[in-house]
């Protein structure tokens, strides 16, 4: 290997003095200077949850620390975009310790329990280690604290990965197949085509992604979080459209104190709680095919009035005045009815408990997923018999499902005064129903 000088070590590497603020620059390059301060400035927008266990924390702080040094050298963000997978297993390592509160309960192959004093998690290795099972045909087991046990085989990664999703420290049903990735030693982001060279753009991803994961294992979701979100906020929200549909207004609901109908034409108008920001120039991508009886938004939206006059919409949020809130939408349950070979979109679970008795016919699905699209393609998937599985986790999409039955079975459960909001759909709306051939 040539040796370099020490002032060529010095020497900022051209390839990072490229990446913008705003982009990657064409022919355009930052201050060596600049570029070391926009680089830290980067690595110091995500931060750890105070919670976080010491170790975990340290090894994050290396990879920010390191991250700076990208601007002398560009093989530096490979390098923290590989080290990020081992940090993960350290967060769960540490996690689980402080999880268990220094005691792990074990069950053998007989049933018979071991209670391990477990000060760091490499007590826990070397029991398993030392440890084997009388029989060796069945691994050991974990007990948790619902009192239910789970494989643990050797106590490495995929192990505490299940164990992270079975005690409920992860979340997200598009996020297992994130974190299946990271098991497979795959890139964190699972970035399509496997290993690959890191630019500052994706090691600061990388980071911030890391910082979602470690924050979210001691219970702190990200606010506008990419993986592990914080509950979004919602909106009072007013929508109305003329009633040939020829166009559509969408507002938030203080603004309805001026509103008057148009003389042209009836509009319709509802009332809503949904996701919309127009300051920040975000909205729920979903929101103009809003069915007050079908899941068909990315976040969920919920009818507070209507359908009405804008008149009336705006006496009635004067004198009720709702207010925002905030929800969590990955995780959602969402029923899906099959019946006479079409396939219904789907809906709550409390509106599916409400539905009148001529609309409970067929066979029902309650299905976990994070979007009601997902949910659907799966069910379609199923009764096409197209590759995806009828029973629990799917291995083939981002879904889960509960239990499958007529209308009596999967609602079971659910208050029995639940009802249905009233029927309205903007001109948009998708088909509530749709053929499939099995
Ligand atoms: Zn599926």
């Amino acid at each position: 290997m040539p040796i370099s000088p020490l002032e060529e070590l010095q020497r900022a590497d051209e390839r990072t003095l490229r990446f913008l603020p705003g982009g990657l620059g064409l022919g355009m390059k930052l201050r060596p200077e600049k570029a070391a301060e926009y680089q830290q400035e980067v690595a110091g927008r995500f931060t750890l949850d105070e919670r976080v266990a010491e170790g975990t924390r340290s090894s994050y702080e290396r990879l920010r620390t390191v991250f700076a040094y990208g601007v002398l050298c560009y093989e530096i963000y490979t390098l923290v975009g590989d080290h990020a997978l081992l940090v993960i297993e350290q967060a769960l390592r540490d996690r689980f310790v402080d999880f268990h509160g220094g005691t792990v309960t074990l069950v053998d192959d007989t049933g018979a329990e071991h209670q391990v004093a477990v000060a760091g998690y490499n007590d826990l290795h070397t029991f398993l280690r030392t440890h084997r099972q009388p029989r060796r045909r069945r691994p050991w087991r974990l007990r948790l604290p619902t009192g239910a046990a789970m494989t643990f085989r050797d106590g490495m990664l995929h192990d505490l990965r299940a164990w992270a999703r079975q005690v409920g420290l992860l979340r997200g049903q598009r996020n297992r197949g994130i974190e299946r990735a990271m098991v497979e030693l795959r890139n964190l982001v699972a970035h399509p085509g496997g290993y690959q060279v890191y630019g500052p753009v994706e090691a600061a991803q990388t980071l911030h992604d890391l910082a979602e994961i470690i924050n979210q294992l001691w219970g702190a979701p990200t606010p506008g979080g990419r993986l592990y979100p914080a509950p979004t906020r919602r909106e009072v929200v007013v929508m109305a459209w003329p009633a040939d549909g020829s166009k559509r207004i969408t507002v938030t609901a203080d603004a309805l104190a001026d509103a008057v109908d148009p003389d042209d034409q009836p509009w319709q108008c509802v009332v809503l709680r949904a996701v919309f920001r127009p300051d920040e120039h975000f909205a729920d991508p979903g929101l103009r095919y809003f069915d007050s009886r079908a899941e068909v938004t990315t976040y969920p939206a919920d009818l507070l009035w209507g359908p009405g006059t804008i008149a009336d919409a705006a006496a009635w949020y004067t004198q009720h005045k709702p207010q925002p809130d905030h929800v969590d939408h990955l995780d959602r349950t969402f029923m899906i009815r099959h019946y006479d070979n079409h396939l219904y979109l789907p809906v709550q679970p409390q509106h599916a408990a409400a539905l009148r008795r001529q609309h409970r016919t067929g066979n029902w699905y309650a299905i976990r997923a994070d979007h009601p699209g997902d949910a659907y393609h799966h069910v379609r998937s199923i009764v096409t018999s197209a590759g995806c599985q009828p029973h629990g986790q799917c291995q083939n999409c981002h879904t889960e499902t509960l239990q499958v039955g007529p209308h009596h079975t999967v609602t079971a459960g659910i208050r029995a005064d639940a009802v249905l909001p009233p029927d309205v759909a903007t001109p948009w709306a998708l088909p509530r129903a749709r053929r499939v051939s099995v």
